[in-house]
């Protein structure tokens, strides 16, 4: 019987990305801020249309799409959301029919990661004020009533099935962290959507991993929503629950810094700048201006400031985004 059941069980994940990505240490960032010792994991080179974190939630994705037979895919965010770009890839890779629904307005000159969701054959729907998924439904819809099977995914991939990408993630990490012969205190990531902290958070209790997942808000909570970290502890349950994970979570295991959202979310600040070009000119690596020249911004004033201290080993999780650097270019020199 269950010999059977394995036989006939489809995949859970469909290949897209480069993985394990690396872990490597960030010598000379280290050494200019005379604190502890750095590594990144670098989930920038997932290789799926410049990659990112979302590669990781859209192999469960597409996955499941794949499995519902589905023909096409919805999703939403803001304009120069990674995770649309990444899932326009996926489906074309698929073959997969895409519709993004994108908060602002259609750009005369497309740059950035709409330029990409473009030429990977993306349908875009423009959604104004709206960047987190109002519209889905409607689109979901109209969709059905002319024949076809859509499958949705949330803004962001964050639920228990693309929160899977980040539990396996802990494992390949764990296994990285053991060969290298590092052990880390702290993982510092940029936090928006809860999928990628929720699905850490699951794997680091699966694997025993004893590190805090240190992740700094992008966002600000808006009126009417839920708290960022209830909606984490929601996704968070849910995983557990589809993975089999016997376990429960409370609010303390999800540690997020909010004060560093300045201007507010995809608004380009001096803490950004200098993190971009700090990174840029010692690692020769890129960040973004959205979500990790933010995380990193606030991991260097964190250490400035002795809040992380100069005997810790800490990890930047690298979550990707460099498209985006193109679309701010103006404010970036
Ligand atoms: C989406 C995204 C994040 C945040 O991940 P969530 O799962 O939404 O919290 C961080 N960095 C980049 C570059 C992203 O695109």
């Amino acid at each position: 019987m269950n010999k059977l059941a394995l036989q006939v069980a489809p995949p859970r994940r469909y290949s897209l990305g480069n993985f394990p990505t690396p872990l490597m240490p960030l010598r000379r960032l280290s050494a200019h801020l005379k604190g502890p010792q750095l590594f990144m994991k670098r989930d920038d080179l997932t290789g799926l249309a410049f990659g990112g974190n979302k590669t990781r939630k859209l192999e469960f994705f597409i996955a499941d799409a794949l499995n519902q037979s589905a023909d096409c895919v919805i999703t939403a965010g803001a304009a120069q959301s990674n995770h649309c770009r990444q899932t326009a890839a996926a489906c074309a890779t698929t073959g997969l029919e895409c519709h993004l629904i994108l908060g602002g307005e259609a750009p005369n000159t497309p740059n950035g990661n709409v330029l990409i969701d473009l030429l990977m054959g993306a349908h875009i729907h423009w959604r104004g004020q709206d960047r987190k998924g109002q519209g889905l439904l409607e689109v979901e819809k109209s969709l059905r009533s002319q024949g076809r099977k859509p499958y949705s995914i949330p803004y962001g991939g964050s639920n228990a099935i693309g929160a899977q990408g980040f539990v396996e993630a802990v494992s390949e990490f764990r296994g990285q962290l053991t060969t290298q012969g590092v052990v880390a205190d702290r993982v510092v990531f940029a936090s928006s959507s809860g999928g990628t902290q929720a699905g850490l958070v699951v794997g680091g209790k699966l694997r025993r991993l004893n590190c805090e997942w240190l992740g700094i808000g992008i966002d600000k909570n808006e009126a009417g929503e839920k708290p960022y970290v209830e909606h984490m502890l929601e996704i968070a349950g849910d995983t557990a629950e589809l993975i089999g994970l016997q376990t429960s979570f409370s609010a303390r295991d999800f540690i997020v810094r909010n004060e560093f959202v300045g201007g507010g979310y995809g608004v380009m600040g001096e803490l950004e700048r200098e993190a971009i070009s700090l990174t840029a000119r010692l690692e020769g690596i890129l960040l973004d201006p959205v979500y990790t020249g933010r995380a990193m911004g606030a991991m260097i004033d964190l250490i400035r400031q002795g809040e992380i201290n100069k005997n810790e080993t800490v990890v930047f999780w690298h979550t990707g985004g460099g498209p985006a650097l193109f679309e701010y270019a103006q404010g970036l020199l």
